[in-house]
């Protein structure tokens, strides 16, 4: 493993531009647990909550099950040592972007400037009639199901649910990544969900060289990762960063 990281220090210290994309598996040592798998929150509850038609029928049933899952049992979670090692990446020149799959704002929280939120953010609420959009903490979550002060329409986390489209932005800003990255290094996703997976595969058919961090083997790891480093992210990103740059990892 030490020669694997020391080879995976050597390829982002001679890449021009590299980008991060992220899946749920870096925030699991935050205390956030993925959707799927043993311990995956969908083992708990029905996904059916996120589907947007259900939504917008069952309001106040989605939302006391949204508000359980992603506001008081998420809301509590800080960085760990791999989104502070990616922060200082991108501090340090070694980082372009990050392209993450994870709506938990930790990226931010980290200090990285430079993400592109696939899937949006939950710390954002937005209007379904008017599209005005609130900061989490400016709505009461006490009343079921919130609204919006301006029109008095349904307020929806503002990340994406089953049935709905991916933000613009986060399309242009992947797509770019895909074509420009030379080293693009994949962390704690299976690949399995549509159409954000396709985006690494881009990257490689575009050139670029797949480093990958997961505990299990994923769906890109036999297909295309030139380096498959193994373990959690929070750790091996620890012992990466140590190879990288002196500064230390705390999250103070
Ligand atoms: P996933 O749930 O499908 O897979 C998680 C992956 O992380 C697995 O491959 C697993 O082996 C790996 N993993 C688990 N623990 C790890 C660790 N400590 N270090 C490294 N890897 C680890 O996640 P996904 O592919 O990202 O897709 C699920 C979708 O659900 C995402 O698109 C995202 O929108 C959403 N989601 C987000 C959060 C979050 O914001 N933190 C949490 C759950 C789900």
């Amino acid at each position: 493993m030490e020669d694997q990281i020391g080879k995976a220090a050597e390829m982002l210290r001679e890449s021009r531009y590299t980008t991060a994309f992220t899946g749920a598996g870096i925030s699991v040592e935050s205390g956030i647990p993925p959707f799927r798998g043993n311990d995956g929150i969908w083992e708990k509850y029905d996904p059916k909550v996120l589907e947007i038609a259900y939504f917008m029928e069952n309001p106040v049933k989605s939302w006391t099950i949204i508000k359980e899952i992603f506001y008081d049992f998420f809301g509590l979670a800080k960085p760990n040592k791999a989104h502070l090692a990616l922060a200082e990446m991108e501090k340090q020149g070694l980082l372009g972007r990050i392209i993450t799959q994870n709506i938990d704002n930790l990226h931010q929280e980290a200090g990285s400037k430079e993400v592109f939120e696939f899937h949006g953010n939950s710390k954002r609420l937005i209007c379904l009639g008017c599209r005005r959009r609130y900061i989490l903490g400016t709505i009461s979550l006490d009343h079921m199901p919130p609204t919006c002060f301006e029109c008095g329409g349904l307020l929806k986390p503002d990340f994406v649910f089953f049935g709905e489209g991916i933000p613009q932005t986060a399309l242009t800003a992947s797509y770019e990544a895909a074509s420009l990255s030379d080293v693009f290094l994949i962390i704690g996703t299976t690949g399995e969900v549509m159409p954000a997976n396709q985006i690494p595969f881009l990257a490689k058919s575009a050139g670029s060289r797949i480093i990958e961090i997961n505990t299990e083997p994923s769906h890109y790891t036999t297909q295309i990762t030139d380096l498959f480093l193994q373990g959690k992210a929070g750790e091996v990103m620890e012992k990466l960063a140590g190879k990288l740059f002196t500064a230390s990892l705390d999250n103070d």
